[in-house]
This record gives C-alpha cells, sequence and structure tokens, in this order.
C-alpha cells in the first residue's frame, strides 16, 4: 500500500471528519478574545490531538493573516512547532499510567512557567493528551490556574474520558465535542488515501469510524490480515456445530491477534517505527525515555491493557458482523458477555484466561 498518502504530515484543510468541532475551532480564531481552556473531548482516535495541534499552529502562524483554520507550515513560528522547539508551546502526554508533578518539572517546563508571559509568540501554550491521567496534585495545581488564568496563556486539554476529570476543572473549559464518522464515509476517505478496498473496508469498520484508529490500523503491519482471518473463524463457528478442535483453534488465533496488535503498538511506543508515522511531533518517543526507572513496566502493562481491550472490541464486532451474514443476531447477549470480560481485564486476569472464559459463555449463550 502508498504508505506516503496515511502517514504524511496533516494540514486542516485535509484533515477527514469533525465537520462541526472544526467549525466552532475555526470561529474561535476570528474572535478578538479567546476562552483561556478548550476542553477536545470525543471518542479515542478521531483527531482531537490533531485538531488541537492544527488550530495552534492556526492560532501563531506568522503568515495566517486573515484568521482562518490554517497554517502555512513554513514560517518560523511553524517551523519552530513542527519541530518541537518552541519554548512558548509546550505538549504533555503521560508517560506512565498518569501524569505526575514530577513528569512535569522533569520533561516539561513547570506549570509554575503559565505565570510568565510567552517569549515570542502571542500566547503561552500548553496542550494535555489525556489529560483525565492528570493525578491528584497536578489537577489541583491545574484548578488552581483556572480559576484565576494567567493572562497570555492558553490550556488545550484533551480527552477521551472527560467525565474523569475534576468537576471543577471540567466546569472552567469551554468544552468542544468530537464524533465519530460513518463507516462508509470513512473506508471512501481510506481510498482516497491509497487504502486497497478491502483493507479500506475492515479498518473503517473495526475502527467504527474513527479516522486516527483505522489509519493506525492499516499501518500495523500484519494486524488486518490476522482480524481477517480470525473473523472467518468466528463466521465457521458460527455456521457450523463448534468441534474442540475448532473451539482451539479459534482460541489460538484470538491470542495471536492479541499478541500482532500488542507487538504494534508497542513498537509505536518505542520510537521503533518511522518518524513519519508520528503525525505530532510529542508522540515520537524521546531519546532519554530509556532511563525512566518505574515508568516503563507500567507503560507497558497500560498499553498491554489497552490492546487487549481493543482486540476484545474487534472480537465483538467481528461476532456482530458474522452473526447478520449469518442471519442469527444475538447481540444483546454478546454485549453482555463482552463487558464480562472486560471487566474481568480489569482485574488483572490473563488474556487466555479471559479468553477461555468468553468463549466458554459464548457457547453458553447460544444453547
Ligand atoms: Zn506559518
Amino acid at each position: 500500500m502508498d504508505e506516503t498518502g496515511l502517514a504524511r504530515e496533516f494540514r486542516a484543510d485535509d484533515f477527514f471528519g469533525a465537520q462541526a468541532p472544526r467549525e466552532f475551532l475555526g470561529k474561535l480564531l476570528m474572535r478578538p478574545s479567546l476562552p483561556p481552556t478548550l476542553l477536545l473531548s470525543g471518542p479515542g482516535g478521531v483527531g482531537k490531538a490533531l485538531a488541537a495541534f492544527l488550530w495552534i499552529k492556526a492560532l501563531v502562524c506568522e503568515n495566517n493573516t486573515q484568521h482562518s483554520f490554517s497554517a502555512c507550515d513554513e514560517c518560523r513560528t511553524c517551523r519552530s512547532l513542527n519541530a518541537l522547539n518552541q519554548p512558548d508551546f509546550v505538549a504533555i502526554r503521560p508517560r506512565s499510567t498518569e501524569i505526575t508533578i514530577k513528569q512535569i518539572r522533569e520533561d516539561y517546563a513547570s506549570f509554575r512557567d503559565a505565570y510568565l508571559l510567552p517569549h515570542n509568540l502571542p500566547y503561552r501554550l500548553f496542550l494535555l493528551e489525556e489529560c483525565h491521567l492528570l493525578n491528584e496534585e497536578v489537577s489541583n495545581m491545574m484548578l488552581k490556574l483556572l480559576e484565576e488564568p494567567p493572562e497570555r496563556t492558553l490550556f488545550i486539554l484533551v480527552t477521551d474520558k472527560p467525565y474523569l476529570l475534576l468537576p471543577t476543572i471540567r466546569s472552567r473549559t469551554l468544552e468542544v465535542r468530537f464524533l465519530t464518522e460513518p463507516t462508509d464515509r470513512l473506508a471512501e476517505y481510506l481510498r482516497t488515501q491509497g487504502a486497497d478496498e478491502a483493507q479500506a473496508e475492515l479498518a473503517a469498520y473495526f475502527s467504527q469510524g474513527r479516522v486516527g484508529l483505522a489509519k493506525q490500523l492499516l499501518l500495523t503491519p500484519n494486524f488486518l490480515p490476522a482480524l481477517a482471518a480470525a473473523m472467518s473463524r468466528i463466521t465457521r463457528r458460527l455456521q457450523k456445530k463448534a468441534t474442540a478442535g475448532g473451539m482451539f483453534a479459534f482460541r489460538e488465533a484470538v491470542l495471536e491477534l492479541a499478541n500482532v496488535h500488542f507487538q504494534s503498538i508497542l513498537k509505536v511506543d518505542e520510537g521503533e517505527v518511522p518518524p513519519d508515522f508520528y503525525l505530532l511531533p510529542w508522540r515520537r518517543p524521546r531519546e532519554d525515555e530509556d532511563d525512566e526507572g518505574q515508568a516503563a513496566p507500567a507503560r507497558r502493562n497500560a498499553l498491554e491493557r489497552a490492546s487487549l481491550q481493543f482486540v476484545l472490541d474487534c472480537l465483538r464486532l467481528a461476532l456482530l458482523k458474522a452473526e447478520e451474514q449469518s442471519g442469527s443476531p444475538l447481540a444483546s447477549t454478546n454485549e453482555q458477555v463482552f463487558v464480562h470480560a472486560r471487566s474481568q481485564l480489569e482485574v488483572n486476569l490473563r488474556l487466555d484466561q479471559v479468553v477461555d472464559s468468553l468463549l466458554i459463555n459464548l457457547a453458553d449463550a447460544r444453547i
């Protein structure tokens, strides 16, 4: 596949979907004064962080004299943002399972800088990804900042779990909500970006209309073929009476699928993929991240858990599709079985145990 179309730098004008929030953000750029804190919320992988970055660039681009939602990507300011070499811009994302004050002090200018005037941009800009992972200490500090917002400092908070923010923080933000897109439109878009027809359809379906996630699936080596294989096993299992051998093969397929996915996201997280893959410069792994002590295993664990949750979601979707095709919908029962499997994962069971119990429950649900 042509990876250049999928992995290249984004610009505001070829951003897929999110029409309403983008229009809203565009209108904000025309206002004489801005709210001190924006909260971009919505499902993971729909482009919130990307929209935030494009918006920041549009806000400070030296050539954007019309205040449109676009940036030249060529001026000194745009280049400094793209290279993460701009003292007035700080992007923060969790290195581990939470964002601690220690991380903020070590990795970035401390929040105390929020009270300083910007060096060379009109604003001092803080972008916080997965901001629901701010720990208590950082949340309280954030709240103090938002109670009396420093002049010429803007916070852009991004999360797929806004309900986990302190209500006192959330109520002080201007929330912009992002939604998923219809899967047929997304599949069409992915084809225009160079994905082949079958892969585009699979990626759009399994991402449930989330463009960032769909692209990630397309760029993850071996994942979509493994998913297609697992799907056809599920379909066969639904069409025929399950045999012990068939169940074993299915179980192996699921475990293999989870392994392929986890290994891929680990590679992305550890920076073993070309830098082009990272649309957002701060998501590129930092060079000094090797000696971060306790953070690595915790991060690995969090990634593995997220990966397993995702594979479970894929299985549920595969099952729904297989049922649709075989004309025996059991969606509500399956929903419960998967909710149960998800909660098992929360309490730290191993994947093979979760899959075994899932298979037993699915078999029970059919009787
Ligand atoms: Zn520019």
